[in-house]
């Protein structure tokens, strides 16, 4: 059974906040400690959660590891699934053969000691995206908001598959837009109601080269997080021309071939592109 490496070094955290090398690396040092006390007998009655591995599925690129019986056609899996298609199809993009391991704890105490444990810089979070220089993982837990959860961290999964260095502003805003049920087609409605007010309490107005000067997820607020996702939903969901815009951006990015900022050449085409993107959000709202 595949696990993850216990040397493997994060290069890159896809959810909220960067992770420097230094910090993991001692992480590990005091997890080695730890297992060393414990192999000499250290007494203790605390049971340390490990990963997930009672029950598994593989759903294409997915390899699913949780602690409780998880129907291999669970509606949950099967969109976790056709996420990976809609991925592809939506953003032009390839599909990869890479495994995604995805590790389902069964309480949020089990999952919280494992992250803590492992990944002790992280911010608390209902579950988070890992990519090391080996593989790709997502570790939740079951809860309420799994789908949602689920949704936003595997399609960190997807893209980072087949899209090597994404900007964290927009991996995020990707990540939002598959986020919801997929009926929705990437609507976020409560994204769009906080844009708007905020925007007519003069609070906020778009301006994705801000966005792109943030490097470490630390930086971004929720609000962030909204407003690149308002520009993700922008660009795919108004005009083909725009579509075909982030489409080709990221087959850049993919090649590795990418010069520009994408707001360089959205600003270049669309001066006023951030009245159009309040324009847009105004015809979505609630
Ligand atoms: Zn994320």
């Amino acid at each position: 059974m595949a696990k993850p490496q216990a040397k493997a070094i994060p290069r890159r955290y896809a959810t909220r906040l960067a992770v420097s090398r230094a910090s993991v690396a001692c992480v590990l040092a005091i997890v080695c400690i730890l297992c060393v006390a414990l192999t000499n007998g250290c007494a203790t009655t605390r049971r340390i959660a490990v990963l997930p591995d009672g029950y598994s599925v593989v759903r294409d690129q997915l390899v699913i590891y949780s602690d409780f019986d998880l129907p291999r056609h669970h509606r949950l899996l099967d969109e976790l699934a056709a996420q990976r298609g809609d991925v592809a199809q939506r953003l032009g993009l390839p599909t990869s053969d890479e495994p995604i391991y995805v590790y389902l704890f069964d309480s949020p105490e089990q999952y919280r000691d494992f992250v803590g444990r492992h990944f002790p810089d992280f911010p608390e979070r209902r579950a988070v995206f890992v990519e090391t220089d080996t593989r790709l993982a997502v570790y939740a837990h079951w809860s309420d908001r799994v789908a949602e959860d689920l949704r936003h961290e595997v399609a960190h999964g997807y893209l980072h598959a087949v899209v090597p260095h994404l900007p964290l502003w927009l991996d995020e805003g990707l990540a939002e837009y598959f986020e919801p049920p997929r009926h929705l087609v990437g609507l976020n409605q409560p994204h769009v109601d906080r844009l708007l007010a905020d925007h007519e309490k003069h609070r906020w107005s778009p301006d994705m080269t801000r966005l792109e000067r943030m490097v470490t997820g630390g930086e971004m607020t929720q609000r962030d997080y909204a407003e690149a996702w308002a520009w993700v939903h922008f660009l795919l969901e108004t005009t083909p021309e725009r579509r075909e815009l982030l489409r080709q951006h990221l087959a850049e990015l993919r090649e590795g071939s990418a010069t520009r900022a994408l707001s360089d050449v959205l600003y270049e085409r669309e001066p006023k592109a951030g009245e159009a993107l309040v324009a847009h959000l105004e015809t979505l709202r609630g």
